[in-house]
């Protein structure tokens, strides 16, 4: 039987502030951001909008990951797919928050929200494991794989293939490209799938994976990120489902995971783009547009899952089956509270306010 998922509960969306760093607090930059207990942001004491969850600029790192990421963990054990999507301006706090970021030897409480995941994952298994041995049933089986793709300038990267190669010089054979299988399901084809066996393993593909980036310099942030980096786990489990003393029978489920660090939103003027980097911002903002456009629709009870525009970009295709349907999805949007990033920090509340 395929799972179902309560429909009010597919799409969750959070904003996050980030404190502001020593700069910021050197100009005496004001936050003009207050986040109340009942999941609003007011922005300069004029504007209020409510989410699902906020979470303060002195939010910790397990708190974000249990209060959105964790139950979307479990639920890929019951066959759900699963998307966190990180928002936000550059410099907002995306890569921090998803822990996407190459550094992974940071202090345990910094840890984002891939590393956690990853040890939830291994803990869940460890439970069911320990259970079936408990009800004397065989011990499930678990596959464990990952892949890591960038979409650049609405082209795919195998960015494990390209780890794998030795960093960004050598082309690889075939790019990776979306298909449709014989269901109508889009596939993700010519990607590099890599099994996994441990908690390390997967971290030590996102740290390489990280590491071939595509990463390019505007005047804001020198390490700005211009592509969607989407890292997914897909986990396949074979249980024994019968009871001791019945005919032994198996069941298969596979779920998909996907942790997406999202482009830097801020638009084309404030950072000075020309040529490449514009055409750069170009792709970066239709694919961000139509995610929002898919995320809202999804969001919006009243349409009874109409026609959902997955079709309109490569990254809403990409996810396509783990956004809507029987998938969660959670928006992390990232905001800055620094004065300076008002008009950014304003659209993208009003972005995250409508795909909610
Ligand atoms: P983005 O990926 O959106 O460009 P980053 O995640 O790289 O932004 O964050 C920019 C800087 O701010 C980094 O140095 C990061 O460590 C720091 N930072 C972001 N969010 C937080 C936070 N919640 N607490 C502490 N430092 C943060
Ligand atoms: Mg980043």
């Amino acid at each position: 039987m395929l799972p179902t998922s309560d429909d009010k509960t597919s799409v969750r969306v959070a904003v996050r502030a980030r404190p502001l760093n020593s700069r910021e607090q050197a100009n005496f930059q004001h936050s003009g951001l207050t986040l109340t207990a009942d999941s609003q942001v007011i922005i300069n004491n004029e504007k209020a909008f409510t989410y699902d969850y906020t979470f303060d600029v002195d939010s910790e790192q397990e708190d974000i990951f249990i209060t959105t990421t964790r139950d979307l963990v479990d639920g890929c054990f019951d066959g759900f797919n699963a998307t966190i999507l990180a928002y936000g301006q550059t410099g907002s706090g995306k890569t921090y928050t998803m822990g996407t970021g190459f550094d992974i030897s940071i202090p345990r409480e910094n840890l984002g929200i891939v590393p956690r995941a990853v040890e939830r994952i291994f803990e869940v298994m460890e439970m069911k494991t320990r259970d079936c041995l408990d009800n004397e049933r065989d011990a499930p089986l678990f596959d464990v794989m990952v892949q890591f793709v960038e979409l650049y300038n609405d082209e795919l990267v195998d960015l494990l293939d390209r780890a794998s190669r030795g960093g960004q010089g050598k082309r690889p054979a075939k790019p990776p490209r979306l298909t449709e299988d014989k269901f109508g399901n889009v596939v993700l084809a010519d990607v590099c799938v890599k099994a996994v066996k441990s908690q390390s393993d997967i971290l030590d593909w996102l740290k390489q994976g990280a590491l071939a980036r595509t990463t390019g310099s505007t005047n804001m942030n020198a390490q700005s990120s211009r592509s969607h980096a989407i890292f997914t786990i897909t986990i396949k489990q074979t249980i024994q489902d019968s009871l001791p003393g019945e005919t032994v029978s198996f069941r298969t489920t596979t779920a998909k995971f996907h942790f997406v660090d999202l482009a830097g939103s801020e638009r084309l003027k404030r950072t000075k783009a020309t040529g490449a980097r514009q055409k750069e911002g170009i792709s970066i903002n239709s694919g961000l547009l139509a995610l929002g456009n898919v995320i809202s629709k999804l969001g919006d009870k009243s349409l009874k899952a109409t026609h959902i525009p997955y079709r309109e970009s490569k990254l809403t295709r990409l996810l396509q089956d783990s956004l809507g349907g029987n998938s969660k999805t959670v928006m992390i949007a990232c905001v800055s509270p620094a004065a300076d990033d008002f008009c950014e920090t304003l659209t993208t509340l009003k972005y995250a306010n409508r795909a909610r």
